[in-house]
């Protein structure tokens, strides 16, 4: 055996290995070789998704001459000043990328550095480096890469489509630009213009949202809330998005530490920690944060890629975090997102901007309608779900509530409960609208905030039973409810084995109101199979909470008179997350009158 150095070009290789992954991989590095030059703008061309082509150009301080060769060494960098690794504040210092992309593509580099006369142009070949020669260039420096990959066909194997491969350095892309809304960017791919941002102006926050708003669309800027937080030195900003704008995939967080997009398992956590009481855990809020620390409070320099970050104290980033999100979403009280209602609104249009909207299960009609003559002319009649037209009406109007003219009325931001539909909505008069309320999902969440609050302070308050109720069960099951009688006490409910497969309930929570107890206590049984042995109850409260409403009395079915329908409406106003259930799904939705009358034609 003998030991030898590698051959630089073999060493390069296998650093690209680690920081070039794909063509998005390339563009990071390149767009981030740009913003370290102080550029204002950056412009990226790719063909076939950057496959074949890609280029980075800016107009940032530039190279010079004697320095072109050099930036094609390794570890040869302009950015570590004082050698040291603790205040990094570029985004590069290990002078890495442009040789680890020069030794697997066919590369080059132009530049005309800020005072010279003339550009320079060096070309790179799999590793082998070109004589420098003068060139045409404005100010600032371009980044050609040819055939990427080429000079290293396994990993070429691993390239996917154009498509994909644009998708992600779109992503790359968006994720640098919204740390930097002062550089204008643009993005073309072929002859396509795939995104195209300019300068943000006014102050860092006007900036921000601007930027926000032109990548994450307007929904987002509409629904979300500004975060402002910090603590020992730490400092967190940026936008939340309401729990009920939500999506399947988190790939709508957008999250950075110091400037630098991160995809950090630590902050991903932190958030779904923020957002767990609200949404159902396969569903993921929006979101972009921006956490600002000093340099010797994390290191950069633990992932290739520099994606991943570590903290000197992980505790308190995470707490910052989560406090500051829970408490921006409680100030938004019983918000529901504005995307609700537009949702609704579409299901009754036809189509929006040409898309058929169906987000509302609008079913098309598929049997005639009985009764008299009813003929739809209006399009809503192609898509409204009219499948229950020839059911008996089965809404109720409480008179009292229909007539009285001296209540407060629509003062109260959820109105006045008028009527009472399908035994599992109100519909309630506002100022400027109607408000739909899904009584179950509504209650569920009252249910649950009221536990916690309860929980919090002198404990959840019982109400005995004047007969108590002996329920059969499995033995099983219900062993593993006696098995927890302690914590189930400490929620409301008394209960006692009461010989093999049975139990008997003593007192209940009284903030249910009446409750099916046979029901109850079948349904949480099958839950507590579920749950882990070693969680207690009160980790899984939301569900514990869901369970224990759907067998309270206002569940969905249940008819509810006009005094109990507003008392529901008042408690949601001042109730934290009103807005949602306990999986994010809305409890209510908010159509204005200016929308309804839409509708009809009438504007
Ligand atoms: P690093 O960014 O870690 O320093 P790179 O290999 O990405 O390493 O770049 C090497 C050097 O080349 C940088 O330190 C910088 O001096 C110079 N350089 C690269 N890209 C640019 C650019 N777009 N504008 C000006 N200088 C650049
Ligand atoms: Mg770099």
């Amino acid at each position: 055996m003998t030991i030898r150095l590698l051959p630089t070009t073999t060493v390069n290789r296998i650093a690209a290995g680690e920081v070039v992954e794909r063509p998005a991989s390339a563009i990071k590095e390149l767009v981030e070789n740009s913003i370290d030059a102080h550029a204002r703008r950056v412009d990226i061309v790719l063909r076939d998704g950057g496959r074949s082509f890609l280029s980075v150009a800016d107009d940032g301080i530039g190279i010079t001459r004697e320095e072109l060769p050099l930036s094609m060494e390794r570890h040869a960098t302009s950015k570590l000043l004082n050698d040291n690794l603790e205040t990094i504040a570029t985004f590069g210092f290990r002078g890495e990328a442009l040789p680890s992309i020069a030794s697997v593509s066919r590369l080059t580099i132009t530049s005309r550095q800020k005072q010279a006369a003339d550009a320079w142009t060096l070309r790179v070949e799999g590793g082998t480096k070109f004589e420098t020669k003068p060139a045409a260039h404005v100010t600032g420096t371009t980044v050609e890469v040819r055939d990427l990959f080429y000079a290293t066909p396994a990993r070429l194997k691993f390239l996917k489509t154009a498509r994909t491969e644009l998708n992600h350095v779109l992503d790359t892309v968006r994720r640098l630009a919204m740390a930097h809304p002062e550089i204008a960017f643009s993005l073309r791919d072929g002859e396509r213009q795939v995104l195209k941002l300019s300068h943000a102006q006014g102050d860092m926050i006007d900036a921000r949202l601007d930027r926000l708003d032109a990548i994450m669309g307007n929904d987002f800027a509409a629904n979300a809330i500004p975060i402002e937080a910090d603590r020992d030195g730490l400092f967190l900003s940026g936008f939340a998005g309401l729990p009920t704008l939500n999506r399947g995939s988190p790939t709508h967080q957008y999250l950075f530490v110091n400037g630098r997009p991160v995809r950090d398992k630590l902050l991903y956590g932190a958030v779904r920690g923020a957002y767990r009481d609200f949404l159902a855990h396969d569903r993921h809020p929006l979101i972009a944060l921006f956490l600002d620390v000093p340099p010797e409070a994390v290191d950069i320099n633990v992932h290739p890629a520099k994606t991943e970050v570590r903290f000197r104290d992980a505790g308190l980033v995470r707490g910052l975090i989560v406090s500051a999100l829970k408490h921006a979403l409680a100030a938004a009280g019983h918000r529901a997102s504005t995307t609700v209602a537009d949702a609704a609104l579409g299901a009754f249009r036809p189509e929006i901007g040409g898309v058929p909207v169906s987000v509302h299960r609008a079913t098309p009609i598929s049997r005639n309608v009985s009764g008299p003559a009813l003929s739809f002319q209006a399009p809503v009649a192609q898509t409204a779900d009219l499948s229950r037209l020839d059911t008996a009406p089965t809404a109720r109007f409480e008179p009292e509530l229909v007539t009285a003219r001296d209540d407060p009325a629509e003062s109260f931001p959820l109105g006045v409960a008028r009527a009472q539909v399908h035994e599992t909505y109100i519909v309630a008069q506002t100022e400027d609208g109607i408000v739909i309320v899904d009584q179950h999902a509504a209650h569920e969440r009252l249910v649950y905030e009221e536990m916690k609050a309860a929980m919090e302070q002198d404990g959840i308050k019982r109400q005995g039973l004047l007969i108590p109720e002996v329920v059969e069960l499995e033995e099983v099951a219900a062993n593993r409810i006696s098995g927890r009688a302690t914590e189930l006490s400490e929620l409301g409910l008394m209960v006692e084995a009461f010989g093999p497969g049975a139990i008997v309930v003593r007192e209940t929570p009284a903030l249910l109101g009446e409750v099916d107890i046979q029901g109850l206590i079948k349904d949480l049984a099958d839950d507590l199979a579920e749950y882990d042995e070693a969680l207690d109850l009160k980790s899984r409260l939301a569900e514990v909470a869901s369970t224990m409403a759907c067998h309270g009395s206002v569940r969905a079915g249940r008819r509810l008179n006009g005094k109990e329908m507003n008392a529901l409406l008042r408690q949601m106003e001042v109730t934290p997350h009103a807005g949602q259930c306990n999986h994010g799904r809305p409890t209510y939705v908010a159509l204005k009158l200016v929308d309804i009358e839409k509708l009809f034609g009438r504007r």
